[in-house]
């Protein structure tokens, strides 16, 4: 492969080992719950669950979308377990995690997308861990406020929807969403007054002043907390890395988001929507 594809050492991962690591294993498989950490193959599964911090996946391990970097298996999901808000909010206690990273697949399927079992996961978590705090990385609504409003009320103190790419790349990244509707779904969460945060990854073949206009667009729509991220292929599969992205790069980006009025970016080649995720609840609203 070129220069520019091969993958570099800085992208080099601990194995994950380690007392820690193996209780976190066991107590999501003893609750039967997804974490994101296994299903993206995270390069970083060492060091969180290793400090015992998991992003939990609700509402199944099947997608109605079929993002192209994402590993999750897409089909009709037949999953709708009300059991599930008991068992996350459990497993979080278990583990004493301090700060919780929750996510979901896409239910386009289900008239509310899931937001009941959303709603009722934050709520239970907190009654369980009230001192724990939780960022709610939610999936697009496609465009049902109520679903979203929903979605947000339990009492999550970060709510992140991911762009996950710049506008030209929507069709190839991301089929299913819509740019200007992930916006408008930023947007409509900080009128609720909530802290917003979002994601892309690099290396699908953006350019800078695409990048720099995403930033723009992300903070006219109220965007407090961005990361950056080198995007990596889970399988042969999936969308190849066009490029990765230099460490120095990364660094330069978080200065221009900074620049362009966003409060708090997260900017390196391993950072993930989740990765150091509880410094994000401090970020001012
Ligand atoms: Fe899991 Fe996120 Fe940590 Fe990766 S960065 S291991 S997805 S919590
Ligand atoms: Fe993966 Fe989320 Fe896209 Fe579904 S919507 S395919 S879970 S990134």
């Amino acid at each position: 492969s070129s220069e520019k594809t091969r993958k570099p050492d800085w992208l080099r991962v601990k194995l994950p080992v380690g007392e820690s690591y193996r209780k976190v294993r066991q107590l999501v498989d003893d609750h039967k719950l997804h974490t994101i950490c296994q299903s993206g193959n995270c390069p970083n599964m060492g060091e969180c669950w290793g400090a015992g911090t998991a992003t939990f996946m609700i509402l199944g391990n099947v997608c109605t979308r079929s993002c192209s970097f994402c590993a999750v298996a897409t089909g009709r999901p037949n999953e709708y377990d009300i059991d599930e808000p008991r068992r996350v909010a459990e497993a979080i206690k278990l583990m004493g995690v301090k700060h919780a990273v929750i996510t979901s697949v896409n239910r386009d399927e289900l008239k509310d997308r899931g937001a009941e079992i959303w709603y009722q996961t934050v709520v239970q978590v907190k009654e369980l861990s009230p001192e724990t705090t939780i960022e709610t990385l939610i999936p697009d609504v496609k465009g049902n406020w109520d679903a979203l409003y929903r979605m947000i009320e339990g009492g999550q103190e970060v709510v992140s929807h991911n762009m996950e790419t710049v506008e030209r790349l929507y069709r190839n990244v991301r089929p299913q969403a819509k740019y200007i509707r992930s916006l408008e779904q930023i947007k409509r969460t900080k009128e609720q007054g909530k802290r917003t945060k979002s994601g892309i990854m690099l290396g699908f073949g953006e350019t800078p002043d695409e990048i720099y206009k995403a930033m723009d667009d992300l903070a006219a729509h109220g965007l407090d907390i961005l990361t950056l991220g080198q995007y990596l292929q889970p399988t042969k599969m999936h969308h190849e890395v066009i490029e990765f992205i230099r460490p120095e790069q990364f660094a330069h980006y978080k200065e221009e988001g900074l620049k362009r009025g966003l409060k708090y970016v997260e900017s390196g080649p391993l950072v993930r929507s989740s990765y150091h995720a509880e410094r994000h609840v401090n970020v001012p609203i």
